[in-house]
């Protein structure tokens, strides 16, 4: 299964991408995950990549497109995999067909999660990720069993520097501009497959796979 999920942040790409991890067993492929390493490694394109993170804005496209190319190459990506927050571009759009051709893969669909936008603002402020293990919680939907640790292995629960206010609205505006045509992108290529993302998380992924049966 070779899947993309689309949306804006805090749609509930990751979250949805870790329950499909399980279900298909294939591994999922963060561009933010990979940059947020990257940035903590203070690797050079690390450095490079924190200035535009922290603005809210995007990482060059040729840095994306150069390790979404690398990382598709490996092993585990032999039976599919799933793409969360890439491509964020029509530019990386074009390069990652492109790169599909090039490794004899074709794509099986494009989810898109259809969010109300402004309860995104709520989702993305409370939203907390286990500085150890990675786990992802929400203050109101799925809140930590104990607060500001990690009901999973006991890590402290951090808030991510791009979740706050002014930030948030900046990626919302980089969203608008740069990110929603994809959806016609997809969908003109008829690959395109609108899920309702406002539902609870269980409800939301029943659909993502509803959407997917068949593929
Ligand atoms: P995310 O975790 O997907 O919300 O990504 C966090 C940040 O990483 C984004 O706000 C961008 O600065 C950067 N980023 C992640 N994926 C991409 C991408 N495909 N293209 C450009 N920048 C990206």
């Amino acid at each position: 299964m070779k899947i993309i999920l689309l949306g804006p942040p805090g749609a509930g790409k990751g979250t949805q991408a870790a329950m499909l991890v399980e279900k298909y067993k294939i591994p999922q492929i963060s561009t933010g995950d990979m940059l947020r390493a990257a940035v903590r490694d203070q690797s050079p394109m690390g450095i490079k990549a924190k200035e535009c993170m922290d603005a809210g804005g995007l990482v060059p496209d040729e840095v994306v497109v150069g390790i979404v190319r690398e990382r598709l190459q490996l092993q585990d990506c032999q039976d599919g995999f799933i793409l969360d927050g890439f491509p964020r571009t029509l530019p990386q759009a074009d390069a990652l067909k492109q790169v599909l051709v090039e490794l004899g893969k074709q794509l099986d669909a494009v989810i898109s999660l259809q969010v109300d936008i402004e309860s995104l603002v709520e989702r993305l402020t409370g939203r907390r990720t286990c500085a150890d293990c990675g786990r992802g919680f929400h203050l109101r939907y799925d809140p930590p069993a104990q607060d500001g640790s990690c009901s999973s292995c006991g890590g402290k629960l951090v808030q991510r520097a791009d979740d706050c206010e002014d930030t948030i609205r900046n990626r919302m505006e980089v969203y608008h501009q740069q990110t929603a045509p994809l959806e016609e992108y997809y969908r003109s290529e008829g690959a395109l497959k609108a899920v309702d993302g406002m539902g609870e998380i269980a409800a939301v992924q029943q659909a993502i796979i509803s959407a997917l049966q068949g593929k």
